[in-house]
């Protein structure tokens, strides 16, 4: 069996880290991060995928993996549906997930506080250098240490984030404080909203300590809004003082002027019901959009995975199953042809194209907040609502792997 270091210790990493050792190899998992991730992250829409993988880690799949909805719903301006249609889903959180899979992995190969700067590789193994001064060595490693992945960064430089023109302002507002008139008309679905320029969905997750019975959920809601990289971005990644965060700023960071400025913009274009969610959300916050595209995921002994090999925006919801994809990939070909430079080159030519091919179904769905997507919808808004319902979020294995055009 082998030794295997995982770089990166969110859902990624927990997902490999956890197929590998069930598979009886040794893994260490480096997480730059000291204690617990909980508390990043809000609703994941999940796909047969993850839940296989899930059961594969010997994840028990009953009821409270999430919440279910029956079907989704596009809400006009004014607040009445204009579109609906029939989709089961069942949507969960990234803090469910995370307690699940780190609960399932040795906590004494868990090593928190330890950020890989450099790297090394030679014939038979593969040194990750960290910057507390330690070291660890292995004949694998596999990075899945997210958007600005520092194993990429050393071994692809020219792979790197491009914004995609907006941001997502995204949180998680209690089911408890929502009027009936919005628990029965927007909590209950996987909600739509389509003002010009932008798009608004949400969908119901579970509340505190995980709790999915009625009353005690939440309601999980992502609003794409245009923000040009010169002026809008920079101001929006500047917090109150005046303190620009050109990588990304923390939840808390976002300026309450920003977050004033959202919620009064939620009034006057969306759907009554959406800005009541707005309203009466805690902590509002924003993250720019990127896509990250590679042409090489195999690096002899390294493989890249999850966000650290592709970034899709997020209309496509599945960054986190795509991980969970990458990770049963890299395992199976661990276990076909050993710890090895063929099984890393194995998982590139069969996650590869699949990246790739995510990329694109992610940016032609952004498209539908661009000029041509909101021409046609000025024509047919009900048949666009349609169309982003059908389209968005949704299991798209067989497209992925079928010749048809993205
Ligand atoms: C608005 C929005 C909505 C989304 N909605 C969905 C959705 O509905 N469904 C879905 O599946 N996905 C969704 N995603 C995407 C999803 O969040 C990611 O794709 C997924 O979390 C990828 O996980 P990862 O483990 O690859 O990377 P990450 O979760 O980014 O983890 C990377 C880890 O590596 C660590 N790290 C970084 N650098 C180092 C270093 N040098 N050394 C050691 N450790 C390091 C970090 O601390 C972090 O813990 C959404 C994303 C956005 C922005």
């Amino acid at each position: 069996m082998a030794k295997i270091l995982v770089v990166g210790g969110s859902l990624g990493g927990l997902f490999v880290g956890n197929l590998l050792h069930c598979a009886g190899h040794e893994v260490h998992i480096l997480e730059k991060v000291l204690g617990s991730l909980d508390g990043r992250g809000a609703g994941i829409v999940t796909h047969p995928s993850l839940m296989q993988a899930l059961s594969l880690v010997g994840i028990t799949l009953d009821d409270n993996i999430g919440v279910p909805v029956q079907g989704r719903v596009t809400l006009d301006a004014q607040g009445n549906t204009i579109a609906q249609m029939h989709l089961p889903q069942v949507l969960t959180s990234w803090s469910r997930l995370y307690h699940l899979l780190k609960e399932k992995f040795p906590a004494s190969r868990y090593h928190g506080g330890k950020a890989l700067h450099r790297l090394e590789q030679d014939a038979t193994h593969v040194t990750a250098y960290c910057e507390d001064g330690t070291q660890f060595t292995g004949d694998l490693l596999i990075a899945s240490d997210g958007l600005r992945s520092a194993v990429r960064a050393i071994l692809c430089p020219k792979a790197v984030p491009e914004y995609a023109g907006y941001v997502a302002w995204r949180g998680v507002c209690d089911e408890h404080l929502l009027s009936q008139h919005t628990l029965n008309t927007l909590f209950e679905y996987f909600s739509f909203g389509l003002p010009e320029g932008e798009q608004i969905l949400g969908y119901p997750v579970a509340g505190l300590n995980n709790n999915i019975t009625p009353g005690n959920r939440r309601y999980n809601f992502v609003w794409y809004h245009q923000a040009p990289a010169d002026n809008a971005l920079r101001d929006l990644l500047t917090d109150a003082d005046g303190n620009y965060f050109p990588q990304g700023i923390a939840p808390v960071k976002v300026s309450y002027k920003h977050i004033a400025h959202i919620r009064e913009r939620a009034r006057k274009t969306l759907a009554p019901q959406w800005a009541e969610v707005l309203e009466k959300t805690g902590m509002v916050f924003f993250q720019p959009i990127y896509d990250v595209y590679s042409e090489k995921i195999a690096f002899e002994k390294i493989a890249l995975m999850g966000d650290a090999s592709f970034v899709a925006r997020p209309h496509v919801g599945m960054g986190v199953s795509k991980a969970a994809e990458d990770a049963m990939s890299i395992c199976n070909y661990i276990e076909q042809l050993g710890a090895s430079p063929e099984a890393i080159l194995a998982y590139q030519d069969d996650r590869l194209r699949i990246g790739q091919r995510v990329i694109a179904r992610a940016q032609y769905l952004g498209q539908y907040m661009s000029a041509q997507g909101q021409e046609e919808l000025k024509k047919d808004l009900q048949g666009i609502a349609k169309r982003v319902m059908a389209e968005t979020a949704v299991d798209i294995t067989t497209l992925l792997q079928s010749q048809d055009p993205i």
